[in-house]
């Protein structure tokens, strides 16, 4: 069976091909690289020892997905182009599709959002319309917790109302009501939608991991680099909120542990489920300060940091209940945190400049 992986050349994109390619499945990527290398992908292969079909392209460009999912054997032949108003059903080598691609930045959302709109919400409906042509109706789509906004209780269980403060978040919210009508027009789609909580982490082997462009706005790739010398401390944002150090509480979840929630999503859309909604996180709740004194005993290094004010729009806590997942999906994170620090670690130490083969420190 082969998957089509949008946004594959990123941070879960290129662990997500290391699983997938792992349980048996074929994997075609499709990326523009706009916040990837292909050195990720080399270094997948790397991993699996298997190549990968790999596009480079714009998922807003109907006609390069078109060719994507033009199956080999009709491009071997040389039949002729179908005429874009016929249906292709049948025609095509793709199974289902994991969706990836998109920008991510909640503070750049909010500078950019037509830049946000575009990647995200036209990508999105590019990929959809091209899907519908060659009747390809599996897709597993990236959400996130942030579409629940600050939770009314904790856990957060996946019927909790949705609500987003930010253009990022509205793409995510937006996609997933697109994904529903979409369902509603047309049952025989089956959409898997998985918010993920705070992925962090790196393959164990210490190839591909998190690199992201310029000063890192998450917490742990931020730790990683005050860790490896490239940022002088972490500035930690607030330490007044209501949780165990008054630091800010998040459920992370290892890279492969989420990974591994996309493999085990595929089998259960090919059960004609229509459209599931899944958290994937951990349960488990830990705090900034946590995370820092977690993160010095894998680098046996101290991680200097400074208290300042709380950030525009962060919450208290958020944690997931998984327990949905592990009952339809058959799926449980299981890498604990310290695990994900020491693979953070590895990956950063071996890679002080990310994917850059040459480093400029
Ligand atoms: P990433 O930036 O590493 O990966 C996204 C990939 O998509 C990149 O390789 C980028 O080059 C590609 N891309 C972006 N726009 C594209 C376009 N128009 N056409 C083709 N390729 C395009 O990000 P990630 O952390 O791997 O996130 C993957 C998905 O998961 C995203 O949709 C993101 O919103 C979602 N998500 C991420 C997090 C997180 O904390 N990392 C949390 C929740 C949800
Ligand atoms: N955080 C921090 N310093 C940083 C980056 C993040 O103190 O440089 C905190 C942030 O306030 C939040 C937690 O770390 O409490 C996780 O933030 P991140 O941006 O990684 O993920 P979010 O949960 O906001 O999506």
């Amino acid at each position: 069976m082969k998957i089509l992986v949008t946004g594959g050349a990123g941070y879960i994109g290129s662990h997500t091909c290391v699983e997938l390619i792992k349980d048996g499945w074929d994997v075609v990527v499709v990326d523009n690289l706009s916040n990837s290398s292909s050195e990720a992908l080399q270094r997948v292969e790397a991993i699996t020892g298997r190549t990968i079909e790999f596009h480079q392209a714009d998922i807003r460009d109907k006609a390069a997905l078109s060719k994507i999912f033009k199956t080999r054997s009709e491009m071997h032949h040389h039949v002729e182009p179908k005429n874009e108003e016929q249906n292709n059903t049948g025609n095509c080598s793709i199974d289902a599709v994991i969706h990836f691609a998109g920008l991510k930045a909640v503070g750049e959302s909010v500078e950019m959002p037509l830049e946000y709109y575009s990647n995200n919400i036209t990508g999105t409906l590019a990929l959809l319309e091209v899907m519908r042509e060659y009747g390809v109706k599996n897709l597993v789509f990236s959400s996130s917790a942030t579409v629940y906004g600050d939770p009314h209780a904790l856990p957060i269980k996946e019927d909790f109302p949705l609500s987003v403060t930010n253009p990022y978040g509205r793409t995510k919210l937006m996609i997933e009501e697109i994904l529903k009508d979409l369902h509603v027009s047309d049952p025989s789609w089956n959409i898997s939608i998985l918010r993920y909580f705070n992925p962090v982490g790196a393959h164990k082997s210490g190839k591909i991991g998190e690199d992201p462009l310029g000063i890192p706005n998450n917490l742990l790739p931020y730790i990683a680099q005050v860790a490896v010398g490239r940022l002088p401390f972490l500035n930690v944002f607030g330490n007044d909120y209501n949780t165990v150090d008054g630091t800010g509480v998040r459920d992370f979840i290892h890279v492969s542990d989420l990974a591994s929630g996309h493999t085990k999503a595929l089998p259960k859309l090919f059960t004609n489920p229509g459209v599931v909604t899944y958290n994937l996180g951990t349960g488990r709740g830990h705090s900034v300060m946590e995370l820092v004194r977690a993160f010095e005993k894998a680098c046996g290094r101290e991680i200097p940091f400074k208290i300042v004010p709380r950030r525009a729009g962060d919450i208290a806590a958020c944690y997931a209940d998984p327990s949905k997942a592990q009952k339809e999906l058959d799926w449980k994170a299981t890498r604990t945190v310290e695990k994900m620090c020491q693979d953070t670690w590895n990956w950063q130490s071996n890679n002080p400049t990310g994917f850059n083969k040459i480093h400029t420190g």
